[in-house]
């Protein structure tokens, strides 16, 4: 907490291993992470005196995705011709997490209470008026000492990927949370680095610059997102910091014992300009694996109200999303600010609030959940297990050898099925369309609601482009498309 900018980078640089430092039940802290937009926004209106501090004690910048960034998906340019200019915030999750603790410090210290190194066991409840009243911790130090009780009005859980709470729910009312869960074999290695002159300059002039994975035919994604500036004489060297993700799906894992192993992977497995831009890097840190993220949605809407008052699951604890689309971050911010509104509503009783806040966070999370799996339902080797409000566990898994699994082939829901078809004709349109690529990339960034690709100039120049692929495919209209995978 009393660190200076550059020995928070330092410390991050050395570390040994990812869970070398206290806050083990972070492990994704040393990952690539980017903000989405509206989670900037978010975060600056919270903390309006914090933009200053980051450019200024930090190095830390924002960049312009119409000018600084060369973003691709399913081969296609989607920051083309931008017709608004949209933020990239440049920062590393484990600085961020440093910072955001101390800004709750300075701005809430005399409200807050601070339990390090602590870990929730369970819940207290009353259970004959459905309430969560309060929980049960213990030092993560000293796992043998006795519980304590602490009470609350209002409890939230927003533990994490690895919440307890279906469990202490189920101990404690006997209520079973319909799950789903999709594993697509995620796999990533993050490090820092400078970034060197290549000598191509689309990809020189590109601060920020990746593509995403397209499966079944392209499993592995890469992205380049610069988190400081970078004080140089060095004219060779781009100037900035930046963290290296590489990344896949379907378990085909990039290696992490040597960047020369690496290196070798990547001139296999990516495009030729990120496996030249990996070649001009200066590696400061460790190459960091993370391999267990999977989609994982909790159906906490459906359960009316049978869920109990006064609790409730935010961000990743109601739900999970593929790491790829940089969506976890700003999917919470925004669970709490719909938090903080039903609050300043005042007219709602305490004991509603969690039903309320349910029925508002499920549509937060299932735009982001729709827009995040569709493409997790192409994975090869794709396993889905449903839970539902009985307890029953269906599990499936694509293309499973029946001689070891017996689970039936997943079945891709219709909705999954057109969104998959829009959105590989949408990014055709987008890639000649400025408005159309803007709109896309106010969605991914999930400042507009997704329902604005389907307004009726975007739906029929969509149905447009696909119409006049499948007729050239059909040979009715001069020459065979140049893709049609579909
Ligand atoms: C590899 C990887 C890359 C990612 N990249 C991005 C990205 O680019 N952009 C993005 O927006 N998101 C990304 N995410 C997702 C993002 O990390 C999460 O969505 C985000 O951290 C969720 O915040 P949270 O507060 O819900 O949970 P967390 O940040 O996981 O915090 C949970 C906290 O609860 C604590 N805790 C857990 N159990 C207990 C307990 N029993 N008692 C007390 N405390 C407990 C933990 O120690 C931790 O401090 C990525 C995730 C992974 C795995």
């Amino acid at each position: 907490m009393k660190s200076t900018s550059s020995e928070i980078l330092d410390y991050h640089c050395r570390l040994e291993s990812p869970t070398s430092l206290g806050r083990s039940g972070v492990s994704q802290i040393y990952q690539g992470h980017a903000l989405q937009s509206e989670g900037y926004k978010i975060l600056l209106k919270l903390f309006p005196q914090l933009k200053d501090k980051l450019f200024n004690e930090y190095d830390v910048r924002a960049y312009s995705m119409k000018t600084e960034a060369r973003l691709m998906a399913e081969g296609v340019f989607v920051n083309q011709n931008l017709t608004e200019d949209v933020d990239w915030f440049g920062i590393d999750r484990f600085t961020f997490e440093i910072i955001l603790r101390k800004e709750l410090r300075l701005k809430f210290d005399d409200q807050i209470e601070w339990k390090c190194n602590t870990r929730v066991m369970g819940l207290i409840v009353d259970q004959s008026l459905n309430i969560v009243k309060g929980i049960k911790y213990r030092s993560k130090k000293n796992i043998d000492s006795s519980s304590f009780d602490m009470y609350g009005d209002f409890i939230i859980d927003c533990t994490g990927r690895n919440t307890s709470s279906p469990k202490w729910l189920k101990e404690s009312f006997n209520l079973i949370v319909p799950t789903i869960q999709i594993h697509f074999g995620f796999g990533n290695v993050t490090f820092i680095g400078e970034r060197f002159r290549t000598g191509d300059l689309s990809l020189d002039s590109a601060t920020v610059i990746g593509t995403t994975v397209n499966p079944p035919h392209k499993n592995v994604g890469f992205l380049a997102s610069p988190i400081r500036i970078l004080k140089t004489i060095d004219d060779s060297s781009l100037g900035t910091m930046t963290v290296f993700s590489i990344n896949c799906v379907n378990s085909e894992y990039p290696p992490n014992d040597s960047y020369e192993n690496l290196l070798e992977w990547a001139k296999e497995n990516l495009d030729i300009e990120y496996y030249m831009i990996l070649k001009h890097v200066k590696v400061y840190s460790q190459l960091i694996p993370y391999r267990r993220a999977i989609d994982d949605r909790k159906y906490v809407e459906l359960l009316g109200k049978k869920w109990p008052q006064n609790y409730i699951l935010l961000g990743d604890a109601m739900c999970t999303f593929n790491p790829l689309y940089g969506q976890g971050m700003t999917h919470a911010f925004r669970h709490a600010r719909e938090l903080g509104k039903i609050f300043g509503e005042s007219c709602h009783k305490l004991k509603d609030i969690s039903h309320i806040f349910n029925r508002r966070a499920s549509v937060i999370t299932e735009e982001c959940w729709l827009a995040s799996t569709a493409n997790d339902w192409k994975t090869p080797t794709l396993k889905v297990i449903e839970t539902n409000k009985n307890g029953d566990v269906k599990i499936y898994q694509r293309d499973s050898d029946s001689a070891t699994t017996n689970y039936p082939q997943p079945r891709i829901p219709l909705m999954i099925r057109f969104m998959q078809w829009y959105s590989h004709w949408l990014l055709q349109c987008a890639s000649k369309s400025g408005q159309l690529a803007t709109d896309f990339i106010r969605v991914v960034t999930q400042q507009s609601n997704p329902l604005i690709l389907m307004k009726p100039t975007t739906f029929f120049a969509v149905i447009h482009i696909a119409l006049m692929n499948y007729l050239k495919d059909w040979g009715l209209f001069g020459g065979r498309s140049a893709r049609n995978t579909f």
